[in-house]
């Protein structure tokens, strides 16, 4: 039930904050199943997100697994890119 497959900390979100989210999105927010559900993060608290009512959603199993993979490749081509660019300033450096 608690969105923690790739949560670096892996505090668990206090179990009414979960039961006032599910009760408000019913079920899954993208397939509107009502088996299997998980509260998911929308900012990821890697990224400082908080567990409020406007940061989680509800989502299933396989959405939320879906949704939490597209997310950590964003993150990847982030850190990636930044070091891309990071690596042209150093040749740029090395050339003048
Ligand atoms: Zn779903
Ligand atoms: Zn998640």
């Amino acid at each position: 039930m608690i969105c923690q497959l790739f949560n670096p900390d892996l505090i668990p979100i206090d179990k009414e904050l979960i039961k006032a989210v599910i009760k408000r999105d019913v079920g899954c927010r993208k397939c509107f199943t009502k088996e299997n559900l998980h509260v998911h993060h929308i900012l990821p608290r890697s990224s400082s997100g908080k567990d409020t009512m406007e940061n989680l959603i509800c989502l299933c199993a396989s959405c939320h697994r879906r949704q939490d993979l597209k997310f950590d490749r964003l993150r990847y081509l982030t850190i990636f890119e930044k070091r891309q660019i990071e690596e042209n300033i150093r040749n740029a450096r090395g050339l003048q």
